[in-house]
């Protein structure tokens, strides 16, 4: 089985005054079959640790590593990242104007399977997966992301999941704007990609809610680009009580 290893990660971002670091040595090992959460308040570096294991060009590593199974991420392109096995869902998912979600699907799983699926099997693939997450097949046609809601956003973020069938997954705030069907719905798709494909996942939420529906084994507390506390679920039902001021505090 495969694993992650985030080591004393450093990163810092380009703004119009320069860069201006934000990671300052995030320490992380998830191992497939195992969810993480990371949790923490507005601003705490989440959404940077999500990027740059992305390999966003706007995001810099300036020091540490990405190890997944011995090999240096960090080296890899965005597209060697997918073929490896990460899978990204970020906080605002693109919009791909011209390019179909059927077409872009395909791609993505040729690209990343080396070889085309056979094609019914595969439209069979989308095809169910759509109904499981409750997609009307219209969005099968419509282009990536284009004129979709918030909520069909994070759903479309979750078929890819579903298909690609990566080792690991990154979800940013996959809960952020969803209702609590929608919510269901989505959840249910994470859980189904953790039975079916032993994914491990780094599941990045401001809010407790989602980790009624997506059980954590294990919880991280952000804050001020470091890793500021760990624990097992426990850890969430407690910062459900009493949100994150103890850490604000302490920063
Ligand atoms: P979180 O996801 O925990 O809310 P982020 O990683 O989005 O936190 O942001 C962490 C900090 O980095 C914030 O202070 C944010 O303003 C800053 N930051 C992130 N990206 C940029 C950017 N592209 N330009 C300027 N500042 C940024
Ligand atoms: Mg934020
Ligand atoms: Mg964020």
């Amino acid at each position: 089985s495969s694993v992650l290893e985030i080591k004393d990660l450093h990163v810092s971002v380009e703004t119009e005054q320069g860069a201006k670091q934000i990671l300052r040595g995030v320490d992380l090992t998830i191992k497939q079959g195992e969810t993480h959460a990371i949790m923490g308040p507005n601003g705490s570096g989440k959404s940077t640790l999500a990027y740059a294991i992305a390999g966003h060009p706007r995001y810099e590593v300036t020091s540490g590593s990405i190890l997944l199974d011995g090999e240096e991420v960090l080296e890899m392109s965005v597209d060697e990242r997918a073929q490896a096995g990460l899978f990204l869902a970020m906080q605002y998912p693109v919009e791909i104007p011209g390019v179909t979600n059927a077409n872009f699907l395909r791609t993505a799983k040729t690209a990343i399977d080396g070889e085309a699926p056979a094609i019914r099997t595969w439209m069979k693939e989308v095809k169910s997966a759509m109904e499981n997450l409750r997609m009307d097949e219209s969005f099968a046609s419509r282009n990536v992301n284009e004129g979709f809601s918030g909520g069909e956003k994070k759903r479309n973020e979750i078929l890819q999941l579903e298909l690609l069938k990566p080792k690991f997954a990154v979800l940013d705030e996959t809960d952020s704007g969803l209702d609590v069907d929608a919510l269901k719905i989505v959840s249910e798709g994470v859980n189904r990609a953790k039975d079916n494909t032993g994914l491990g996942l780094l599941l990045i939420t401001h809010y407790t809610r989602i980790l009624r529906y997506i059980k954590p084994d294990f919880v991280h507390v952000f804050v001020n680009g470091r890793v500021a506390e760990e624990g097992g679920p426990e850890l969430a039902d407690r910062l459900e009580e009493e949100g994150y001021d103890r850490f604000l505090v302490e920063a």
